[in-house]
């Protein structure tokens, strides 16, 4: 069997805006890729772009990484990862080539378990079923306000979810915040509105846990200042407190907050990186992006590299259902997977994309798609409407 091409679908449609920190988003995107055989079997994957162009993405796909898989056999999944990581290597490395190398692999992998007729978790050898997860929002919008805040909130509670994560740290007044730098600074609030905030969210989850994502918008002076008042709100983890860069910073967040969790970061990508910044206690809970930070291939070494080192995994997840797909499959084959994430913001690009919607229990246990590959039907036909000609 060979592979005969590697191509990118880029999809996309408006929203109404959401903000953390620092960005707003009044759209959603992803680059699908999809990879074909002389067999007639097929695979698809997802490249994560955190809002980069998808014109750029498409081409490292299909002009850069393409011509390297062509003609190749698609079982070869190490080998291939290597080639494109190695043939990319001056250049490469992070950010959108190492993105294009995760969404072929989900894509190899996909393809692989069609191949099998196996789902992709139990060819990587199965640890559950299920997985947990945590309702994903909290953001900031126009008019949201606390009473907003409380109405989503009350509202995950209803579906089943039992710990949430919220956004905080859109202080435009906040002493070095980059909010300034941003092209949208509206809905910022004050420091005091972000604990009611906090206080709100404790008060509905009640004895769920709660986690606050400052999105790297903090330093880590700020961080130990909150301290106090995050321990006081039984917060359990922070996410992303700092940019990845500054591992002395979360390093020592780690040290000085011995009782909340770091968690991060959604933005690092490959094992050599993650590796860092477990060995320096960095974090607690690794956050591997599946789209991002190196498909299939490199997260569950990122994985077996943090159970060996005592660390959970709890994987960010914000694409389409591609990515939510294939972040079960990874999640369900680990041992240390701790609860995902579940991304509650209205998205078409994961609910309305696909024949049938994704499972969960009552307490939000999603099921794994138990099809073969990544078991997610696309409905082609409604897909069309969101590809964007380019
Ligand atoms: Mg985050």
């Amino acid at each position: 069997m060979k592979i005969t091409a590697v191509k990118g679908i880029p999809l996309g449609c408006t929203c109404s805006p959401i903000s953390d920190a620092l960005s707003t988003s009044a759209a959603r995107q992803a680059l699908l890729v999809r990879i074909e055989t002389d067999s007639g079997y097929y695979g698809i994957g997802e490249a994560f772009t955190y809002g980069a162009p998808l014109a750029v993405m498409k081409y490292i796909v299909e002009m850069q990484l393409a011509p390297i898989l062509v003609d190749q056999d698609p079982a070869r999944i190490e080998l291939h990862w290597n080639t494109m990581y190695w043939r990319t290597i001056a250049h490469g490395r992070r950010s959108m080539v190492m993105g294009a190398i995760s969404g072929i692999d989900i894509a190899l992998w996909d393809l692989l378990g069609k191949i099998c007729h196996m789902p992709v978790y139990k060819l990587l050898g199965a640890c559950s079923d299920t997985v947990p997860s945590y309702a994903s929002g909290g953001f900031y919008a126009p008019g949201k306000g606390i009473d907003g805040l409380r109405a989503e909130l009350e509202g995950y509670m209803e579906k089943g979810y039992q710990d949430a994560k919220i956004k905080i740290g859109r202080n435009l007044d906040r002493p070095g915040s980059p909010l300034r730098y941003m092209a949208n600074q509206e809905y910022s609030v004050t420091v005091e509105e972000d604990i009611r905030r906090m206080e709100t969210a404790r008060e509905i989850l009640g004895p769920g846990r709660l986690i606050v994502d400052t999105n790297a918008s903090w330093d880590s002076y700020t961080a130990i200042q909150a301290g106090p008042e995050l321990h006081r709100l039984g917060v359990c983890w922070l996410e992303e407190p700092v940019p990845f860069e500054d591992l002395e910073g979360m390093q020592r967040i780690s040290r000085e907050l011995p009782d909340i969790l770091v968690a991060g970061c959604e933005t690092q990508q490959g094992l050599k990186n993650f590796e860092t910044m477990v060995r320096m206690d960095a974090v607690d809970i690794l956050q591997p992006d599946i789209g991002w930070a190196g498909g299939f291939t490199e997260c569950r070494k990122i994985g077996a590299m943090g159970e060996a080192a005592g660390r959970k995994v709890s994987l960010h997840c914000f694409g389409s259902a591609v990515l939510f797909g294939a972040s079960l499959h990874l999640a369900a084959s680990m041992a240390n997977t701790e609860m995902m994430e579940s991304e509650e913001n209205p998205n078409p690009l994961k609910t309305d994309i696909v024949k049938e919607p994704f499972q969960a229990d009552r307490h939000m246990n999603f099921y794994v798609p138990q099809g073969d590959g990544l078991g997610v039907e696309l409905d082609w036909t409604k897909l069309e409407k969101y590809i964007i000609m380019m």
